[in-house]
């Protein structure tokens, strides 16, 4: 996972093209643009929507979004016949790919299978204390909030990271989601150290407040810039390890949060119901009901502080048209697409990365 030797070059500032560019032109500048492409757009089938497969949980950590908001008081349902149905019918209507959140996932293992059952491409969001058999085959994303001693403070879990790696090394389903907030940035340095050993893989997450969170782990501008030097620095210690991209550190660590640089197209967000995730995306809470004007993958987050991975996995994603307005902007989009394939779907790879240099968002300054 690289750089590639010859990396496109990125003017420092960029934000508007100096030129018009045709896509056809874009595609024809550099055939490493064209072969990502060619590459990325075989997944363009994927069709999302995510589930709360149970109210409870092992543990409890501070500033965790499931218990914010109504969604917590959902009683739980876990009926596999129920959960059964509710796949066929999200199959019908053209899901081909489930997110399995919480609370915690694993409490409720006869449901994770069902729903791999039916579809078969999907994720699991999960603390990694409890396996999850082997025979579920979707990615799952492990997270990690820091250090031990960290996890102990915030999560109230013992010895965290090690049970993790006890159940997830050496699984190929596993990517361990490191969340840095405003004070875990100093030990991600050491947890990667332990992950990599493992031979775990891992991406970055950015804490992101849930609504009225009052609470310290929020980012500020110092604590983003400090985020991103840490993210380029472990990046380049443990290039096998790390599933990111330049371009991921400039957007979610960028002073503005993800609605604001791109416009989310959650239906929380966006009212739009005739395209893409405004017209599909729904958000099932363990009872199995959804709400339109609360759907979006981190329900209950603060939008003005969302810098979430699985937020960027959409909202960067769904802006292929903004970035197509020249080779260096595209080149980094279909980085940032790759990174986000190879995060969440199972036997998708990464490739070396076009940019290797941070390139500013369409119509915004870098950083
Ligand atoms: S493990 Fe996840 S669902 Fe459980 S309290 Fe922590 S953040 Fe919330
Ligand atoms: S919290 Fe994030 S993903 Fe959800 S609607 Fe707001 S910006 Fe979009």
């Amino acid at each position: 996972m690289k750089a590639a030797s010859n990396p496109i070059q990125v003017p420092a500032g960029a934000g508007r093209p100096a030129k018009e560019w045709k896509f056809s032109d874009i595609l024809a500048s550099d055939p490493r643009i064209r072969q990502k492409w060619e590459k990325v757009r075989k997944y363009f089938f994927l069709r999302e929507s995510t589930y709360d497969m149970t109210r409870k949980c092992n543990i409890r950590c501070e500033g965790c979004y499931y218990y914010q908001g109504e969604k917590a008081g959902a009683t739980g349902i876990e009926d596999p016949e129920q959960w059964r149905r509710l796949m066929e019918k999200e199959k019908q209507r053209g899901i081909t790919y489930v997110v399995l959140a919480g609370a915690e996932p694993s409490l409720v293992p006869e449901l994770l299978d069902v729903c791999h059952d039916r579809i078969p491409l999907g994720c699991i969001a999960t603390n990694g204390l409890i396996p999850i058999d082997k025979k579920v085959d979707y990615r799952i994303h492990v997270s990690v909030w820091g250090n031990d001693a960290t996890s102990q403070q915030v999560r109230n879990a013992e010895n965290m990271l090690s049970r993790q790696i006890q159940n997830y090394g050496n699984d190929p389903r596993a990517v361990f989601v490191y969340t840095f907030t405003r004070h875990n940035i100093g030990e991600a340095g050491e947890v990667m150290d332990q992950l990599a050993q493992n031979n775990c893989r891992a991406t970055f997450n950015m804490f992101s407040a849930p609504a009225g969170y009052a609470g310290g782990l929020a980012h500020d501008a110092q604590s983003l810039e400090k985020t991103r030097q840490t993210m380029e620095e472990i990046g380049r210690q443990y290039p096998d390890h790390v599933i990111f991209s330049p371009y991921h550190r400039v957007v979610h660590t960028h002073r503005l949060g993800l609605h604001d640089l791109f416009s989310c197209p959650y239906p929380r967000a966006n009212p739009s119901t005739d395209i893409g995730l405004g017209r599909s995306f729904r958000q099932y809470r363990a009872d199995l009901t959804w709400k339109r004007d609360t759907a979006c993958c981190v329900p209950d987050t603060d939008c003005a502080d969302c810098r979430h991975y699985a937020a960027g996995s959409a909202v960067v994603t769904a802006r292929m048209f903004r970035h197509a307005a020249c080779p260096e902007t595209f080149a980094a989009w279909l980085d940032y697409v790759d990174v986000y394939l190879a995060v969440w779907v199972r036997g998708y790879e990464k490739s070396p990365d076009l940019c290797d240099q941070h390139t500013a968002p369409p119509a915004h300054h870098l950083f």
